[in-house]
């Protein structure tokens, strides 16, 4: 199994697991930075929270990002039309200037984040983006002469952004949580979720709620919106590697092969982070070429040895790029936070600020935007093409990979991932470590290692 660099040299947080059955005003599920940011919000506006985390706080996405707390979104703001553009930007850049207002400041440094391109055609794509900048006014710097060891044809920097260190951040809030009465449960899965609303555990507890939000990265239970139809999943590579010293920006690509850059001090030993190599996830066997590419460059590229950290992640993304956070379907009380399109840790900030609008009926300007159900237009058709595709892979998989364990969601085989030791499934996204214990859903049961063909 390979590790993330984040997980070294922290102190877990002390909880307990769910022994009752209990009530609150308001039930999270899942303690990344979006139920554990929304869980603190909501706190302190009085509501009685109680956060369910089916392992350790910190056991998702979160603490498997590349840590950039950052309104710079891939060239994203010259797609969108430009007052969707102004009100994302803003709904970003003033959450994550809220949070880093009650961060410690041990856990985040200010960087510049730069997108840059090293293939000419690539160029116009953005001084377009640029350009919406300009109109958005978001302060920026165009140039070619950056602190990469490539050769770059633009980059374009977003200022006065901010790079976090995401496990001593997430636990940053998780402590100001439980200061503010949040009540947290770890190594506690949730498997049924109702209307009522009410979560059940594994060992049969209940949970009864006024409202229950589901920030488990890919919501385990969601048919009644049919949001998960519509998204799609895709998993990334990241490698790190001790360096010399720390770069003053933080990175991503656009070229055809995107790659993600940052550095991190991590007990005073400067990291040199670098990531890429994407695909759908749940679609690959042999993943370890993705590892050995990115070695391969960090040594011939940026003259560093071969990385002492390997870890990859996925991540879920809406039709139009935008997240999903609100009610899984018209007036439902269960709400849901997903689809960040690798860009949840600031989003998760806005997700909390979102669903405090809601809950406290002080209406966040962005709440339309991020509204779960606002795709109409293309619902039917986004449904037919996933619905076909989970199809052909339910189908394709039972032909091809007979003796590989059916995913405990909605039974596809599921395909052994041999550099992560994992078993992936291609429908929804789940994982399992080799003893088929969940990594991550939507599935909330193992899988039947004994009986699996
Ligand atoms: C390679 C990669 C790099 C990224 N880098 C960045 C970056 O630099 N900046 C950025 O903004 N975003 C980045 N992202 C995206 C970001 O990491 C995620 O969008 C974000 O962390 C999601 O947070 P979350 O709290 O919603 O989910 P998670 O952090 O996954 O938390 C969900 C939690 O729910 C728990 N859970 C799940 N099911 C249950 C259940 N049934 N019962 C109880 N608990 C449950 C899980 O154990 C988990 O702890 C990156 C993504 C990838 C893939």
């Amino acid at each position: 199994m390979q590790q993330s660099l984040w997980l070294q040299h922290v102190t877990p947080l002390t909880t307990s697991t769910v022994t009752s059955d209990m009530t609150c005003d308001i039930c999270i599920i899942g303690a990344g930075l979006s139920g554990i940011y929304t869980s603190y919000l909501l706190a302190k506006e009085g509501f009685n929270v109680v956060v369910v985390e089916a392992k350790a706080i910190g056991s998702g996405a979160t603490v498997y990002s590349t840590g950039k707390l950052t309104a710079q979104h891939g060239a994203l703001f010259h797609t969108l039309p430009e007052e969707h553009a102004k009100l994302y930007y803003h709904a970003n850049k003033d959450a994550i200037e809220h949070a880093l207002n009650t961060a410690c400041n041990k856990t985040f440094i200010r960087a510049t984040s730069f997108l840059y391109t090293t293939e000419q055609n690539k160029r116009i794509q953005l001084e377009q983006e640029h350009t919406a900048y300009e109109k958005i006014g978001i302060p920026s710097i165009a140039t070619n002469d950056t602190e990469l060891n490539v050769n770059v044809q633009l980059a374009l920097g977003m200022k006065d952004e901010a790079q976090i260190h995401p496990v001593s951040f997430l636990l940053h809030f998780a402590k100001l949580a439980q200061k503010e009465g949040v009540q947290l449960f770890t190594n506690t899965r949730i498997t049924h979720v109702t209307n009522d609303p009410t979560a059940t555990t594994e060992d049969g507890y209940t949970i009864t709620c006024d409202k229950l939000i589901l920030c488990t990265h890919y919501p385990i239970e969601s048919l009644s919106g049919l949001t998960t139809t519509k998204l799609t999943i895709n998993r990334t590579y990241l490698t790190a590697v001790k360096t010399k010293e720390l770069l003053n920006g933080q990175y991503l690509s656009i070229d055809s092969s995107s790659r993600t850059i940052r550095t991190a001090l991590i007990e005073a030993d400067p990291y040199f982070i670098y990531g890429g190599m994407s695909h759908a996830a749940g679609m690959e066997s042999e993943t370890a070429k993705y590892y050995d590419t990115l070695s391969k460059e960090l040594e011939t590229v940026y003259d560093l040895p071969a990385p002492s950290y390997l870890w990859s992640a996925q991540d879920m993304a809406t039709p139009d790029k935008l997240p999903f956070v609100g009610p899984i379907s018209k007036d439902s009380p269960i709400f849901i936070t997903t689809g960040y399109n690798k860009w949840g840790l600031s989003n998760s900030l806005v997700a909390a600020e979102i669903l405090r609008g809601i809950f406290t009926k002080n209406e966040h300007p962005a709440t339309a935007l991020y509204y779960p159900n606002r795709i109409k237009g293309r619902t039917i058709y986004e449904m037919l093409v996933q619905v076909g595709f989970i199809g052909e892979q339910f189908i394709g998989g039972h032909i091809t990979r007979i003796s590989a364990p059916k995913c405990t969601h909605l039974g596809c085989k599921t395909r052994w991932n041999t550099a992560d030791e994992t078993w992936d499934c291609p429908c929804h996204g789940s994982r399992y470590d080799k003893n088929g214990d969940v990594i991550e859903g939507p599935a909330v049961y193992p899988l039947d290692l004994k009986n699996s063909e």
